[in-house]
């Protein structure tokens, strides 16, 4: 509980981590990042998340269904466990979620692993929007990212951790910042798309999967719709202060920051239609643009010892990115994860000291 540990990067996916370590009793660690909560940045993913609880995990792929379902518990845990509430100090809301799919041959949509994991799950048969085949319908969790990273943010600081807000070029700089020189220290690797660009990493499997939303004020609207379709995902996406996110957009190897007109008025002919009760009066707050991390194949978890020749000591470092769309949802089960695999990775480590 000695070891120094650095986590870089302060995305849901680092602050999950860095207070996931925290609460295990790790005394010094610390988070170096170039954008911390509070910041609105292209470059920085997390706050232009919807963000809600819908599953992307495959049927036969029992690792990524773990890293949901400990998060579905884990939230709903925020919100009391019960359908209806709201848990304004962290952003957290439950209501209920409605799935559309156009497409019902996949076992995702028959049989869907889920099905016992989550509160309340029925499959839909009537009432369905036109074209629509099927649905499901669940009690979900809905998260008001900016409250939710900073929410994070405190937990990690009253625990004692610490965050510097730096950019760093290459991995291997991360040396600097270990104090009191001991044989070893840990970097966990949570840059998301940065660790596309970040030197010693440079992963070519990183590109950006580009989401463009539509922020309304809608107070009124207090169930989340999603509707997969073969040309587009369209979602309706309330937040716990009343703001409603309309999508979206998912433009693989898109790096375009800017807001696309003709997108804007896709979205809202799109989102009037599955839902109703969002109609074109509404106020529009603001228009936002976020770059998904995408990973060919999935995130990286994976253990790596990075070595100096100006420093006396290992660098352990376990990688811990490219959730692509479902980040959020999937953050504290990654967390876990990732702790529990820099553990094995150290372990491993002192007994070849
Ligand atoms: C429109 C949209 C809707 C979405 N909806 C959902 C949803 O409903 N549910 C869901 O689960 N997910 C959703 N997502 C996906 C989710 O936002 C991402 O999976 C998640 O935010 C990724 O988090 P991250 O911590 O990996 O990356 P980021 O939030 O991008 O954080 C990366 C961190 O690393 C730091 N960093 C990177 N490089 C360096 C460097 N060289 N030096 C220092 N610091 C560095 C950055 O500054 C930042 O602090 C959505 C995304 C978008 C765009």
């Amino acid at each position: 509980m000695d070891t120094q540990i650095i986590v870089l990067g302060a995305g849901v996916i680092g602050l999950t981590t860095a207070l996931v370590l925290k609460q295990k009793g790790y005394k010094r660690v610390t988070i170096i990042a170039k954008y911390v909560p509070g910041d609105m940045c292209i470059e920085y993913t997390s706050p232009f998340a919807g963000a809600h609880w819908r599953t992307m995990a495959m049927n036969d792929n029992p690792l990524f269904q773990k890293l949901d379902a400990v998060s579905y518990r884990k939230f709903m845990g925020f919100a009391g466990n019960k359908q209806g509430n709201i848990n304004e100090q962290v952003g957290i809301m439950t209501v209920t979620s409605y799935d559309y799919y156009d497409d019902n041959s996949t076992p995702e949509v028959t049989d869907p692993w889920f099905q016992n994991t989550v509160r309340d799950f029925k499959f839909l048969t009537e009432g369905l929007p036109q074209g629509v085949k099927t649905g499901h319908t669940y009690t979900t969790v809905l998260i008001n990212s900016p409250v939710y990273l900073k929410w994070l943010r405190s937990q990690f600081e009253k625990l004692g951790g610490t965050i510097i807000k730096q950019s760093i070029t290459h991995i291997d700089e991360v040396f600097h910042f270990i104090r009191n020189k001991e044989p070893y220290a840990a970097l966990i690797n949570c840059t998301g798309l940065g660790a596309r660009f970040l030197g010693g990493v440079q992963d070519d499997k990183m590109s950006p999967t580009r989401g463009q939303t539509v922020v309304v004020y809608a107070p009124h609207i207090k169930k989340t719709i999603t509707h997969v379709s073969a040309q587009c995902m369209t979602y309706v996406i309330p937040r716990s202060d009343g703001t409603v996110i309309l999508g979206g957009t998912a433009d693989k190897h898109d790096f375009n920051p800017y807001i696309d007109d003709a997108t804007v008025q896709s979205i809202l002919a799109r989102t009037t239609a599955l839902c109703p009760e969002i109609d074109s009066s509404l106020e529009i707050v603001r228009h936002a643009t976020g770059l998904r991390p995408f990973r060919e194949g999935g995130p990286r978890f994976e253990n790596e010892i990075r070595r100096s020749k100006q420093h006396s000591f290992a660098l352990y470092v376990t990688h811990a990115y490219g959730h692509g769309g479902f980040g959020v949802q999937s953050s504290w089960g990654s967390a876990e994860h990732t702790v529990e695999l820099m553990e094995k990775g150290l372990s491993l480590t002192k007994s070849h000291l």
